[in-house]
């Protein structure tokens, strides 16, 4: 159905604009956001869309095609755990506006998500970007106009997903969905919010990156992410920086060593965290190759790299999952160039940069060796770098 048609039935009145924001994925850099890293998403073609209008009465009623309820709340009700679910996400942006101090009244919204929900595509940012454009628009805030201004927009949505919805994730999301521009990835610092965008002409270099979508759930995610950085912040208190950017990877060695003079930070072997550490600094750096390589079109050092990124990401970081571990070995004896998770790990999606003449090999392959391990059938789909969020209606 029509979304305008879905909020006329709902809501009894026209809406007064519809708009989206992309999910994303990351071509490298995971794990690396919360320490101030760099990472390099692109916005996927797959977007979520928000019809909107104003109400006079500072309240949000939220609904969304995938979830059905709708959900009414008064904005002066909004906070951590209120509403709870999924509408935390969208009650969260005006939330977040009011906290920064943007003028922000009530709304009716219809979302419809069409990047796959909990995958590692980020439906989540794109929820909240979809809505932060809508506010914007209809608020008059002026949100989108450049760059400046998405950014603020950026850390709005970024409060929105920690302070309500509650997931303590970093800004990759939230940039990817607001800054990435089509045909380019966001190379994105972390450290001071900076972005650069950088050209990927994946149709003219005949190849096609591939999204694995396992369909692996494990308990595990929100607690082993919420550990990981923990280990993190520990190793950089420990090592005296203020994150782990500030190590280089000439330092790896002095580092790990200096650990090990600590003995257990916290519970946690310093060889464990001496491997954690190892993961993102040369993930970092790895970040910084695939900028190069890719200014340079050398697509095969791009697919080594993320190779060398899957392995540190399951033996130094330890958030692979066996289903990860199979599409992405599978992708790369089938012919890709090289494969990765992507996301935070346990599950979610993978990709592969793979030649074009050789991705429905790939494809049956993976599915036939998961299939045969007894895990779910994975879904592939080719994506390519989408717009960032804008408002289509
Ligand atoms: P990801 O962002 O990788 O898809 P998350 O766990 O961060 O995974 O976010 C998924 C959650 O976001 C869903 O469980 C749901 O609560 C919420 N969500 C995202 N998109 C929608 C949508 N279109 N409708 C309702 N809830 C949504
Ligand atoms: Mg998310």
């Amino acid at each position: 159905m029509q979304l305008r048609t879905h909020f006329a039935e709902t809501f009894g009145r026209a809406p007064e604009g519809v708009w989206s924001a992309p999910g994303r994925v990351n071509l490298i850099g995971e794990h690396t956001d919360y320490n101030d890293g760099l990472a390099l998403p692109i916005a996927l073609p797959q977007r979520t869309y928000a019809a909107a209008a104003r109400r006079d009465d500072d309240r949000l009623r939220v609904r969304s095609v995938q979830t059905v309820e709708v959900v009414e709340v008064a904005l002066d009700d909004i906070g951590p755990g209120t509403p709870g679910g999924w509408a935390a996400y969208a009650a969260g942006v005006p939330w977040a506006l009011r906290e920064a101090g943007y003028a922000v009244g009530g709304a009716d919204v219809i979302l419809d998500g069409r990047v796959p929900l909990g995958s590692g595509l980020s439906s989540s940012a794109a929820l909240e970007c979809a809505v932060g454009a809508a506010l914007s628009d209809l608020y008059g805030l002026g949100l989108l106009a450049d760059d400046a201004n998405r950014r603020r927009l950026v850390e709005v949505c970024r409060r929105a997903e920690n302070d309500i919805a509650g997931a303590p994730t970093g800004g990759m999301d939230q940039s990817a969905s607001l800054l990435a521009t089509a045909g380019h990835a966001l190379l994105l610092d972390c450290r001071d919010g900076t972005t650069e965008q950088v050209p990927f002409p994946i149709d003219e270099a005949e190849l096609t990156l591939l999204v694995i979508d396992t369909r692996a759930e494990h308990a595990l995610v929100d607690g082993q992410y919420a550990a990981r950085r923990t280990s993190c912040e520990r190793a950089a208190a420990a090592l005296g920086v203020p994150s782990l950017r500030e190590i280089e990877p000439a330092d790896l060695t002095t580092a790990a060593t200096r650990l090990g003079a600590e003995g257990h930070v916290e519970g946690e072997s310093s060889e464990v965290l001496a491997r954690r550490v190892r993961h993102v600094v040369t993930e970092i750096a790895r970040v910084r190759e695939a900028v190069a390589v890719m200014r340079a079109g050398d697509w095969v050092e791009l697919g080594r790299l993320f190779t060398a990124s899957h392995a540190s990401l399951r033996t130094d970081f330890e958030v692979s999952c066996p289903e990860l571990d199979l599409v992405t070995a599978a992708a790369e004896s089938a012919g890709a160039l090289g494969a990765r998770m992507t996301g935070g790990g346990f599950g979610g999606s993978a990709i592969a940069l793979v030649p074009k003449e050789l991705v429905e090999r790939v494809t049956e392959l993976l599915k036939r060796l998961a299939i045969d391990a007894g895990f779910p059938e994975p879904a592939t789909f080719a994506v390519y770098p989408g717009p960032g969020a804008g408002r289509d209606d």
